[in-house]
């Protein structure tokens, strides 16, 4: 059984909206508020659900900012409008990513507590492997017409 949230949420100004489809009820994910300074000082509350899927709608690729720091294994996706953290991203052949719950005011996981994590100390194969076993598929569709950017290909 699939649970659908079309959508399940949206940035502060609404330019970004995110559809979920998950494997399992929001209860039985684990939300988990990443200790990395970038996510911290935002107070992200993330969640992935690699038998689900996540699609990323906005008017087209402009809408969102893409930062990397660190490893720079990752685009971290913000509104270019409101500054709303929206989800995380690896450049996978099919892109994989974490969303950001808190951000986006998805109110079935409000109540949820979030487990800190820490992944200061990875190697990149190390982070890469963890993500494959553990974030989701991630698409994204602009109401433009404009074909999704590749992931991370600059
Ligand atoms: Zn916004």
């Amino acid at each position: 059984m699939a649970y659908e949230f079309l959508p399940a949420g949206s940035c502060h100004c609404a330019a970004i909206q995110v559809d979920l489809v998950l494997s399992t009820a929001p209860e039985e994910l684990r939300v988990r508020a990443c200790q990395c300074g970038f996510c911290w000082r935002r107070g992200a509350r993330t969640i992935s659900d690699p038998d689900g899927a996540a699609t990323i709608r906005a008017v087209g690729p402009e809408a969102l900012i893409r930062y990397r720091f660190g490893l720079r294994t990752a685009d971290y996706l913000v509104c270019a409008n409101c500054g709303t953290y929206v989800a995380a991203v690896q450049p996978d052949e099919l892109p994989i990513g974490v969303i950001n719950v808190g951000g986006l005011g998805v109110p079935e996981f409000d109540e949820l507590a979030a487990e800190p994590v820490d992944y200061n100390g990875e190697t990149v194969a190390d982070r890469l492997a963890r993500r494959r076993g553990y974030w989701m598929p991630i698409g994204f569709a602009y109401s433009s017409g404009a074909q999704p950017a590749p992931v991370g290909g600059r």
